[in-house]
């Protein structure tokens, strides 16, 4: 049996995205159709972040794009501000030190969103920075950061904005150019429902400007976002393109591209889904702006994860995840993105919640999916 796979990323494949894995292969540098459908999916991606400024995809995972985004912008000295209220955050602040960057840590509250106004004061008195990074969905907190008036306000210090949004793009609206967003980072396996093992990005003018304008060589290759200047005009990629997955990469990018309702379709699921939590008596991890992509939630006194996870597996077919860090052992999500965002899905996981947790001896007072049914009218 098939089973249900409800996590953050990856998230559940649709059959026509898989399909598309299995057309025959050509050779992706000679072949100039294939150029074509990669630039109709650079296209497409264009569409979903609603930027006119280049966008690359990169063979290998969302954390190549966060690295490659570090390996090109920085160098040894550069002042770099990194905004963090969870465990991406933080952690974006390990690859600007490998690339020679001295980071300064603005730091948030871990269940609520970054504060605006606490960042508005702290810039007033430090803000010689080249280049800030920050996340717009906390995926392990679940958590939703107001990237829009951050990167506004950033962008008025002269401050290159990074915003790691691999785990909201098309679940939660974006808009690159008019949030002022220098590098937006996105990857295939969380709302675009694609397999595994592609990282895209979008890249303004002035982030190439300042790669262009470093003093020292950018340290690697693959991580050089410059090599692929010109790679349309002049039919050539730098490297062998992995040319399956750009092919599901670009049914996947179709079908969002034709999805008018997918935002309001996270926004609503994933309200419902909250609110079925707390009625049954459940505490969200967040105090405040909740993802509408993943849902965090703490588990219960005396539940131990592992146990809760096998009963939820083996006895529902029905995936779901914990969490790493900080939050390890003390919460499970939903990932309620992309494809894995249908009624149908969310109510069969609600229903082995419920089992699950009755099975445990824990206390729901409304059946999950009772409510999640009732808030979605
Ligand atoms: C999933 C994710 C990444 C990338 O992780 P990979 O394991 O490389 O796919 C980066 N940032 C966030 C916020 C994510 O959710």
């Amino acid at each position: 049996m098939e089973k249900l796979v409800m996590t953050p990323g990856p998230t559940f494949i649709h059959e026509d995205v898989r399909r598309a894995m299995a057309k025959e292969i050509t050779n992706p540098d000679l072949d100039l159709e294939f150029y074509e459908l990669y630039k109709n999916t650079c296209d497409g991606l264009k569409k979903i972040l609603n930027t006119k400024e280049d966008v690359i995809i990169l063979s290998g995972e969302g954390i190549l794009g966060l690295e490659a985004a570090c390996a090109s912008l920085i160098e040894e000295g550069d002042k770099v501000l990194c905004i963090e209220n969870g465990i991406f955050g933080e952690g974006f602040g390990d690859f600007v030190e490998i690339y020679g960057g001295e980071v300064t840590y603005f730091r948030g509250d871990r269940r609520k969103g970054l504060e605006y106004h606490l960042l508005e004061e702290f810039l007033k008195e430090e803000n010689n920075f080249k280049v800030a990074t920050l996340v717009h969905c906390e995926t392990p907190s679940g958590i939703t950061n107001n990237v829009e008036d951050i990167c506004k306000l950033l962008n008025s210090y002269g401050i290159i904005t990074v915003v790691d949004a691999v785990a909201s793009i098309g679940g939660e609206t974006i808009k690159v150019d008019e949030w002022k967003i220098d590098i937006v980072l996105g990857g295939s396996q969380k709302c675009l429902s694609a397999p595994p093992g592609l990282t895209f990005m979008s890249v303004s003018e002035r982030a190439y400007k300042a790669m262009k304008t470093r003093k020292s060589k950018i340290r690697g290759f693959y991580l050089n976002l410059l090599i692929w200047q010109g790679w349309y005009e002049n039919k050539w990629f730098p490297y062998t393109q992995p040319i399956s997955d750009i092919y599901a990469l670009n049914e996947a990018v179709s079908r969002m591209v034709n999805d008018k309702e997918r935002i309001k379709r996270h926004k609503r699921i994933a309200e419902a889904c909250r609110a079925s939590l707390e009625v049954a008596g459940l505490e969200l991890f967040t105090c405040d702006s909740h993802s509408n992509t993943v849902t965090t939630v703490l588990l219960p006194e005396k539940i131990n994860f592992s146990e809760f996870n096998k009963i939820m597996l083996e006895e529902h077919n029905v995936m779901i995840a914990g969490a790493f860090g900080f939050l390890k052992d003390k919460v499970f999500r939903i990932g309620h993105m992309g494809e894995n965002c249908r009624v149908g899905r969310m109510v069969e996981t609600l229903k082995a919640l419920n089992e699950t947790f009755n099975k445990l001896g824990v206390v729901i007072k409304e059946d999950l999916h009772i409510t999640f049914l009732k808030k979605l009218k």
